[in-house]
């Protein structure tokens, strides 16, 4: 049975499923799922990414971690994690970076947080040398200093969306009421959650919440806070989040949420402001928000790609410059992509998110 039949069947037992259960099962369902069953990134795949465009994203965000790390103590041992590692490029460059850092990569454990097992072997592969251990969750992650890096996996968790309706909310929801998946919306109700968003709605707009970010979260910065370390988190989002930000991605190209489950890509925009406040509750500070292009730029991406760029000739040469355009130039990745640092509050922000 394919997954969309299988959902319908479900909607037909159960009734309507909110858009986060519907992402779930698109996204993570064990055989069927979009994760479960391919490798979407790359020119072939769906989306490309940051550490895929280029390899001065990971060593960058490794000589950000590397200096937290020394700044901190250099602490040892250390757990050194990545959530969502994709096909393993970022690790392996920001590895590849610090090996010149003293004691950094002995006293380092690589603990990758990652539910496809396609994209498993992928990384095992990509860190051969590094003996990683895998992890379904963020709370399986020892209890020991942290230096951690999620670039693109906030977006891949599950939203639930709400339309205001007065002072009450109704909820999107997935259903199928003429035998094809459909959305609708709850009856309003009041909804405790969204109170602070009355102040800045009004009737009709959207908001979106991610359940599933506040268990990462406050798992990550519970170790933060108390065993030191720090946390970069890179996605596209804002503080507060405001609208339907909820897309598929199929073959480079928007596709309808609904129409292809388990075979398209999807994704909402990062509430940052929602994560910095459960990692604050869970004891940790954090950074003001940077666009990716001013923290690459903070981290000396330009002299990077200049360097890499004299000793490369023709088409890699200017694959370096279109690169570095991409990554950090205000009307591509620049300012859509964010970044926001999560250290202990004794301790100062990483470099590159300096207030
Ligand atoms: N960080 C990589 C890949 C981004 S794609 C890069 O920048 O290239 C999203 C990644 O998160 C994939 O590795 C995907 O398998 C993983 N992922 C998505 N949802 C997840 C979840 N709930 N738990 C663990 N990993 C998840």
């Amino acid at each position: 049975m394919s997954l969309k039949d299988q959902i319908l069947s479900r909607i037909r037992a159960d009734g309507p499923i909110s858009v986060a259960s519907y992402m779930n099962d698109c996204l993570l369902h064990p055989t069927l799922g979009y994760y479960a069953t391919r490798d979407p990134l790359g020119a072939k795949g769906d989306f490309i990414t940051a550490p895929e465009i280029s390899q001065m994203f990971g060593e960058l965000i490794g000589l950000s971690l590397a200096q937290a790390w020394m700044d901190q103590g250099s602490p040892a041992p250390f757990t050194l994690a990545e959530l969502g590692p994709g096909r393993g490029t970022l690790m392996a460059d920001l590895l590849r970076a610090t090996r010149a850092v003293p004691g950094f990569h002995a006293a380092a454990h690589i603990a990758l947080v990652e539910r496809s097992l396609p994209l498993r072997q992928l990384q095992a592969t990509a860190l051969a040398d590094h003996d990683p251990s895998w992890h379904e969750d963020v709370d399986a992650l020892p209890d020991q200093p942290l230096f951690l890096i999620a670039n693109e996996f906030f977006d891949a968790l599950p939203v639930r969306q709400f339309v205001r309706a007065g002072p009450h909310w109704r909820e999107r929801r997935v259903g199928a009421p003429d035998g094809d998946l459909m959305i609708g919306l709850t009856d309003p109700a009041p909804y405790s959650a969204l109170d602070h968003r009355l102040n800045d709605t009004k009737d009709g707009d959207l908001v979106e919440i991610c359940p599933a970010a506040t268990p990462a979260i406050t798992a990550l910065a519970q170790r933060i806070g108390t065993y030191g370390g720090a946390a970069l988190i890179i996605d596209y989002g804002d503080w507060r989040s405001l609208g339907d930000t909820l897309q598929a991605l199929r073959a480079h190209k928007a596709a309808d949420i609904l129409s292809t489950p388990g075979d398209a890509d999807l994704t909402a925009h990062v509430d940052f402001e929602a994560l910095a406040t459960v990692a604050n509750a869970a004891g940790c500070a954090h950074s003001r928000l940077t666009t990716q292009g001013v923290f690459l730029e903070r981290l000396g991406i330009t002299a990077r790609a200049q360097r890499l760029a004299s000793v490369a000739t023709g088409e890699a040469q200017q694959n370096l410059i279109t690169a570095h355009r991409r990554l950090t130039h205000p009307t591509e990745m620049g300012n859509l992509f964010k970044t926001l640092g999560l250290y202990p509050k004794t301790a100062t922000p990483p470099p590159g998110l300096e207030p």
